[in-house]
């Protein structure tokens, strides 16, 4: 392009481009180059008249920011357009994204099919919440198309799961689950929190509905919680309007919705980063004879490489692992750790570690993860943006402790 070729803008931009620009013109705001942050709980209206219509939907316009508020707006058409979706749904953090889609989707009576590894919460919430309101949800293992096609023979109305798994990375192939879940009328809903769309996008292979915890990469520096949610306009409207507005009430802040707009604006540039110090440390990882055991979805002994390179751009910045002879050695190693931080979340400027079995999915009991496959020895490190030659000098001389 010469350099007087005026700047495009429409949905074909590329990525970084449509998460800096996407629907707002300076012009609207006073010039502001930066998003305002519409810090109101309500909206004023011209007329009752005018209140009416908007109130019953014949005009749009904002009514009370439980639903609706205009930085809340933007940051829901932009990661929308990420994710290839027609509308986007942000709330007060993953979990009441996830929620707020059950509770919308599924009423008394209904059978959802889960992955069995799941997130420690929405493991929870499937296992323990939805049972009490007459919901029923079965753990199936979804890299299995057979156990799934199985499941698939008794009525349901979704088909939920991660990929990559939290917290063992395990990789579920989206359009193959997608196919069975449309074959029976039923909804596939994908939880995007580990590839972000930089890496992934499930609408393209046939989802319905992609969930994000955006308290991760989206925000991208450990300073806020957050959600998503995004899909086809009614189904996402019907969210809003049930899931948000009466059964969660679990509004995103102005302030949380501004700062998740800001870490748009580097998610490109920092998931690939996060992405190629990864693959840099699980390389490092996989040489040592201390690692019994490594799952990044990048290397070709990850168990589903081959629905790696259907659906995924590069591995991410996760990786989980396993010290040889169990957690006796695996806790000396974590406590040696010096400049790597010892914590739950995932998706920080700091590389984080932490150990599932005892932290995020403590939640499940030690048969429910023997059963679904998280063994007490895993280990899953979040790869932060430090210089990665920081990162393997430290875990080369923790390794050295054991
Ligand atoms: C953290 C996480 C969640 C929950 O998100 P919160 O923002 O903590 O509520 C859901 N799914 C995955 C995969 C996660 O990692």
């Amino acid at each position: 392009m010469s350099a007087s070729t005026p700047p495009k803008r429409n949905s074909r931009q590329g990525l970084s481009t449509r998460a800096i620009h996407l629907g707002y013109d300076p012009a609207t705001a006073q010039g502001a180059l930066t998003p305002p942050i519409y810090q109101t709980s309500t909206y004023a209206f011209e007329s009752v008249e005018q209140g009416a219509e908007y109130f019953a939907g014949l005009k749009p316009g904002y009514v009370y920011g439980r639903t609706r508020n205009p930085t809340q707006a933007l940051l829901e058409q932009r990661v929308a357009s990420l994710e290839g979706g027609e509308a986007g749904l942000a709330l007060a953090s993953g979990m009441a994204a996830i929620s707020s889609c059950f509770w919308t989707l599924l009423q008394a009576g209904d059978r959802i099919i889960c992955d069995k590894i799941l997130y420690g919460n929405t493991f929870t919430l499937a296992s323990q919440g939805l049972p009490r309101f007459n919901v029923t949800a079965d753990f199936v293992d979804l890299t299995d198309l057979d156990a799934l096609k199985a499941a698939a023979a008794r009525p349901f109305k979704a088909i939920y799961f991660e990929t990559p798994a939290n917290p063992n990375l395990r990789l579920i192939d989206i359009a193959a689950v997608s196919a069975v879940a449309g074959r029976a009328g039923a909804l596939t809903i994908v939880d995007n929190t580990f590839a972000t769309p930089v890496l992934q996008r499930p609408l393209e292979h046939g989802a319905d509905l992609v969930v994000h915890s955006a308290t991760k990469y989206l925000g991208g520096h450990g300073d806020l919680l957050a959600g998503l949610v995004v899909g086809g306009e009614d189904m996402v409207k019907q969210i809003r309007m049930h899931g948000l507005r009466y059964m969660t009430g679990s509004t995103i802040s102005p302030l949380t919705a501004f700062l998740v707009l800001r870490g748009l604006k580097t998610l490109e540039l920092r998931v690939n980063q996060h992405a190629k110090s990864a693959a840099a440390v699980a390389d490092f990882l996989a040489a040592q004879a201390a690692v019994s055991k490594i799952s990044y979805p990048a290397l070709a002994s990850h168990p589903q490489h081959g629905v790696y390179r259907k659906q995924m751009i590069a591995g991410g910045g996760l990786i989980s692992f396993e010290i040889d002879s169990g957690m006796e050695r695996g806790r000396t190693f974590m406590n040696a750790l010096k400049l790597i931080s010892r914590a739950v979340s995932l998706g920080d400027a700091e590389t984080l570690i932490q150990h599932p079995a005892s932290m995020t999915h403590a939640s499940y009991g030690p048969e429910e993860r023997a059963r679904h496959g998280i063994s007490d020895g895993l280990i899953r490190m979040s790869v932060g943006l430090e210089n990665v030659e920081d990162i393997l000098d430290d875990l080369d001389q923790a390794l050295r402790q054991i």
